[in-house]
Parts: C-alpha cells; sequence; structure tokens
C-alpha cells in the first residue's frame, strides 16, 4: 500500500514544526493502519485525511465564478444569455439578476463558494447526516477565503438554526459545523444560540416554492435579551437555494436592530429557483 506524506500546508500546525512532524507522522500511520475509501467516488484515500473525501473529488466542488449579482451573488451566467462581458472575471458592482432587480432581501448580500452540483451535494450530505468536523472546518477555510475575497465586513458569526425539535433528533446543527470554525479564523465573536428557529419544518420530505417561503416566513428570532443592536451579522448556512431561509433569519436580525447582515452558505443551487430544486436544508 502507498503511504505519502501530507503536504505541511495541507493542515494547520499552529507554525511549530515538530508538531506539523508529529501530525504528518501519525497520518501515515493511521493511513497504513486504517486505510479508507473517499465517501464520494471510494477510490482507495493514499493519505490519511481528516477530511474522509479524495483530492480529485474536493477539487471537482466548482467555486461561482465570472460575474455575480452584486447583492444575492448568483452568477450572471445563471441568468445571462449574452456572450461574457469584456471584463472577463472582473465584478461590475451595479450588476443585479432578475430577482434582485425586482424586490430586495432581508440580507445585504450574499455569497456563496460553489455551485450545489455532483460530489458538493453528496459532501454536504456527509457533513449534515454524519456530522464530519474536519469537513465542516475544510469547508470555514473557504469561505474565510471568499469574506477576504470580497471584502464581507462583520462584528459576529451567527449560524442558521434548526428548530430545537431537529437539533435534538439529529445531535447537532450543520451550520455550525462551518459557522463556528469560520469565526475562530476570521478572529470573529462566534453567536451559536443568538438566532433560534421558532416554529419547525413541515415534515414534508419536497416543498414547493411557496411552501418553502411560507415554511421558513416569520419562522425566526432572536433570543430575548441578546445583542445584536447596530451589530454586522455574518449568517452561515450549508446550502442557498432560494435564499428563503437566509431571509428569514435575516429579517429577525434586523427586527432586532442588527446594522447589517451578510449571507455567506458552501453551496448555491446556480440554477433558477423555479426549476424545482428540492429544499434539502434544515
Ligand atoms: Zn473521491
Ligand atoms: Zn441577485
Amino acid at each position: 500500500m502507498a503511504v505519502s506524506f501530507r503536504r505541511m500546508s495541507d493542515r494547520p500546525t499552529s507554525g511549530n514544526p515538530v508538531a506539523g512532524w508529529l501530525v504528518e507522522a501519525a497520518d501515515a500511520l493511521t493511513s497504513v493502519l486504517f486505510p479508507a475509501d473517499c465517501r464520494i467516488c471510494e477510490r482507495l484515500l493514499l493519505t490519511s485525511r481528516r477530511v474522509p473525501i479524495c483530492e480529485a473529488c474536493l477539487q471537482s466542488f466548482a467555486p461561482l465564478q465570472g460575474p455575480l449579482c452584486a447583492t444575492c451573488g448568483l452568477p450572471a451566467s445563471t441568468w445571462s444569455l449574452g456572450p461574457p462581458s469584456q471584463s472577463g472575471h472582473q465584478q461590475p458592482a451595479d450588476i443585479l439578476c432578475p430577482a434582485c432587480r425586482m424586490g430586495s432581501w432581508g440580507f445585504d448580500r450574499a455569497r456563496s463558494f460553489a455551485e450545489y452540483k455532483n460530489a458538493l451535494i453528496r459532501a454536504i450530505v456527509l457533513l449534515k447526516f454524519e456530522q464530519i468536523e474536519p469537513l465542516g472546518r475544510w469547508f470555514a477555510e473557504h469561505l474565510r477565503a471568499l469574506a477576504n475575497q470580497h471584502n464581507l465586513q462583520a462584528d459576529i458569526v451567527v449560524p442558521v438554526p434548526l428548530h430545537r425539535q431537529r437539533q435534538r433528533e439529529r445531535g447537532y446543527n450543520q451550520a455550525d459545523l462551518i459557522a463556528r470554525p469560520l469565526a475562530r479564523l476570521l478572529g470573529l465573536p462566534y453567536r451559536a444560540v443568538l438566532l433560534v428557529r421558532t416554529r419547525p419544518r413541515p415534515n414534508k420530505q419536497v416543498l414547493t416554492l411557496e411552501e418553502r417561503w411560507d415554511s421558513v416566513r416569520g419562522a425566526f428570532a432572536t433570543r430575548p435579551g441578546s445583542q445584536v443592536d447596530n451589530l454586522r451579522v455574518l449568517l452561515v448556512d450549508d446550502v442557498m437555494t432560494t435564499g428563503a431561509t437566509l431571509d428569514a433569519c435575516a429579517r429577525a436580525l434586523r427586527a432586532a436592530g442588527a446594522k447589517s447582515v451578510i449571507g455567506l452558505t458552501v453551496a448555491r443551487a446556480a440554477r433558477h429557483p423555479l426549476a424545482g430544486l428540492v429544499e434539502s436544508n434544515q
């Protein structure tokens, strides 16, 4: 069996070369003793990885590129059928998608790491139902880069909450697995329980567009006594589909006095929401 050492840059080791070496050695040993398959493509992982997904699958995620809607972050390629702009990947400041031209959101801006398709859908499922925390940290590192790239300014980080009943059943909130390490990476205070879901999602597996909006409208509130007044909030979730959940959360935060709300998600359903995507969130 091939054993190869991970690059030092693959994992933070607090800058300590001895600690780094120990991590590398432990990884190599683990990969010999406990060979594992990539949880997406099932190829044997040749290096021990905390993230149980091979490099090829991770590299297959499709980061959102090119001009994006200035507000909701939807790639222009999904609604514009015209030729690509001459400015290449430069971001025009005022480009808006049809939905953002027609109405306004509860959040100020939303951005996502990659398109919700193929291997990323399976990775999100792993995060959501198997609590793979290293994958949450991997996503957090990419969201940190995204926050820097788009100069997203915030004072606190808040996860989109589950209803307490759902959280009790699952034992954790998948948004928390991303938002908590992200807050640490950004050096911002983390407010895990600032926002609560007061009304559960309907039990139906697939919701229509209207049901989806109805199910989240007014379904979130800030916890009494929580301090959000005049703060800029970074609101984190795994997937943005219609934007209804981020919108409802942002409205609750704004009602409690938040100065601004930026939605940040790992994945973005880049097809038009009317195409009938399944609401996988919550
Ligand atoms: Zn793979
Ligand atoms: Zn938009």
